[in-house]
């Protein structure tokens, strides 16, 4: 099934009901180009709201209320010119929208970055007789304590001038490596599973790795692994130096580490980051256990990096077409009450959805809107099982924006990424607990909890690897120690020994992973990752527990209270160990329940 190569159609071939109605944003270009002209004027009068702050509560008030009223305008017609673009990016009338877009967004930002510094000059307690003053500036106070509290991280304005002129020169590590591993790197040709030659790519890489033809998966490792090798100096070199710039930029703006820089800017503990380390530590007896299963299953002799990637059991051929899949979310979703799922019924019917796949449209899924619009989302829809939970996905992020855009002012609609991803993971554990349990079907069960452990293992534990790895990179560095290859690749070699444990097959080309890992670049982001898992794993076991109502009032808070205190809203203390404890526990508990029917399922073949 969809094996036959499907011919894709032209965007004017879709029927409508299976397109977005972008109406709803703008009825017609002319609409688009007027606001524009609106926010051109607008954006002309900034100049006069400079060196006010001082001089009253109203004319700070005045100030906040046009920034952010210019923002709302602005961020509107970015939204729609992006989504516009990705659903044909080959349209040239789109593509020249958008950087008409982009460069209003551009001339806005510098119009306004005045502001930030001279919120800073005021004193506290000019601020707190602001307040007295004025109860309405009250709605801002949050927004401006989140601006003062990096007061002692900024530098001078000349200072900030210059950093700020040399952020390109910032970023070229990161271009160094996007374009030595995008664009220079040639792989070698390996044998695919139809024999066929093919020339290897990172997405062939990633197909070919999770084959069940285990002589695919290794040669395709090996060549993979064979030309990172070459280049593994300019890499290190490459890798090095964004380390550094991240000690440098932390050492210049007073933070004690890199880490803190990362964390603090995002108003995140660094106890969220240490717990997590520890505590996925504390279970990699689970992962070994796990691998133990893995390589009972496929029969193996001893397990190899590349055999983590295919899957234990295969998914039965069934075919999920749209129609069902939409029946099936709502069910799922229906734990969070009928609130809930009306909105989810009005994103099906009035088109809020991209559905299926276009010539020129963009690939993956996503979900985006703003605080004016419907909270629209992109699919490349497949008839299939992954497709699905791809839809459930995208909602959780739609959901959480449609209930904060209703229950928060503009300035606190938005959420930060840290709480992104739990919003739409848990939708995913949620929908894998309602397919759990609405099946007899041992086959189907398997596969289900096969992609949950599988998700959970490439999410919570991979990823707490990395960021452990990404640690040490910096500590080294602050330390004045060398970051070549042999370093790095020593290092993650040792740290990928005591990740995945005795019982699994180190093969020395899985020392240069780290080299081929964009996110190194990313500055501590993957650990967000999985913490944002491990937080949807329980939050999930705790709605289907106590009702959904403390994790409703979570999709409400936007960014009204520091990310951290919005997650307690739903009942999860991330600076504590105990939602990783509840995420293990049902890891293991689905550990357990896979090795049970797996053992029933082979008993039923023998007697076969
Ligand atoms: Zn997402």
């Amino acid at each position: 099934m969809g094996k036959e190569l499907k011919k894709i159609k032209k965007r004017n071939e879709i029927p409508d009901e299976l397109k977005w109605d972008l109406t709803k944003v703008y009825k017609s270009e002319k609409e688009l180009t007027a606001e524009l002209d609106e926010i051109q004027n607008e954006i002309k009068k900034v100049d006069e709201l400079r060196r006010t702050l001082a001089q009253g509560s109203v004319f700070l008030k005045t100030a906040l209320k046009h920034y952010f009223k210019i923002e709302q305008k602005v961020v509107k017609t970015y939204v729609f010119a992006s989504m516009l673009n990705d659903q044909d990016t080959n349209d040239k009338k789109s593509q020249g929208l958008f950087s008409q877009v982009q460069q209003m967004y551009a001339k806005f930002a510098a119009a306004f970055s005045w502001l930030e510094p001279e919120l800073l000059t005021l004193s506290e307690e000019k601020l707190n007789s602001y307040y007295e003053n004025d109860q309405e500036l009250l709605e801002y106070k949050k927004y401006i304590e989140d601006v003062l509290a990096r007061k002692d991280h900024l530098l001078s304005d000349k200072e900030e001038k210059v950093l700020a002129s040399a952020s390109d020169i910032f970023s070229t590590p990161e271009n160094i490596f996007g374009i030595l591993n995008n664009a220079d790197l040639k792989f070698p040709q390996v044998t695919d599973e139809k024999g066929n030659i093919v020339e290897l790519s990172h997405g062939l890489f990633e197909k070919l790795l999770e084959s069940d033809n285990r002589e695919v998966r290794k040669n395709a490792f090996q060549a993979l692994y064979k030309t990172y090798d070459q280049f593994q100096n300019t890499f290190a070199a490459a890798l090095a130096v964004n380390v550094h710039i991240h000690n440098f930029q932390a050492n210049i703006r007073n933070y004690p580490d890199a880490i803190s820089a990362a964390l603090e800017s995002n108003n995140i503990p660094i106890s969220v980051y240490d717990t997590l380390v520890e505590k996925v530590n504390d279970k990699l007896s689970l992962l070994h256990r796990y691998i133990e299963i893995r390589k009972e299953l496929l029969e193996l002799d001893s397990v190899h990096m590349y055999d983590l990637y295919t899957p234990i059991t295969k998914l039965p051929d069934q075919e999920y077409n749209y129609e069902n899949s939409k029946k099936i979310a709502l069910k799922a979703l229906n734990v969070f009450g009928d609130d809930y799922t009306h909105v989810v019924k009005k994103a099906f019917e009035s088109r809020w959805i991209d559905v299926v796949e276009n010539v020129g449209k963009r690939s993956g899924a996503y979900s985006s809107g703003m605080f004016e619009t419907p909270p629209y989302i992109l699919l490349n829809w497949q008839d299939n099982l992954e497709s699905l939970f791809t839809l459930v996905h995208e909602m959780g992020h739609s959901m959480h924006s449609y209930l904060s855009n209703h229950n928060q002012p503009y300035q606190y609609s938005d959420y930060s990424i840290f709480v992104a991803e739990i919003a739409s993971t848990t939708n995913e554990n949620i929908l894998t607990q309602y397919l759990l349990d609405n099946t007899d079907d041992l086959e189907f069960k398997a596969s289900i909890l096969n992609h949950y452990l599988d998700g959970f293992k490439g999410t919570v534990y991979r990823q707490t690897q990395f960021a452990e790895f990404e640690r040490w990179i910096h500590d080294q560095d602050k330390a004045g120690l060398p970051l070549t290859s042999q370093e790095l690749n020593n290092k993650y070699a040792n740290l990928n020994e005591h990740y995945y444990g005795p019982k699994i097959v180190n093969d020395p080309e899985i020392a240069l992973e780290w080299s081929r890992i964009p996110h190194f670049y990313y500055n501590f982001y993957v650990y967000q990752y999985a913490t944002g898992f491990a937080a949807a794993s329980a939050l999930a076991k705790k709605i289907s527990k106590e009702g959904p109502k403390s994790y409703l009032k979570f999709l409400k808070s936007g960014s009204s209270e520091l990310p951290i205190e919005v997650v307690k809203q739903a009942g999860v203390d991330m600076t504590k160990p105990d939602y990783l404890d509840d995420a293990f526990a049902v890891f293991e508990q689905r550990l357990n329940e896979l090795e049970g029917i797996l053992k029933k399922i082979k008993i039923k073949q023998n007697r076969n």
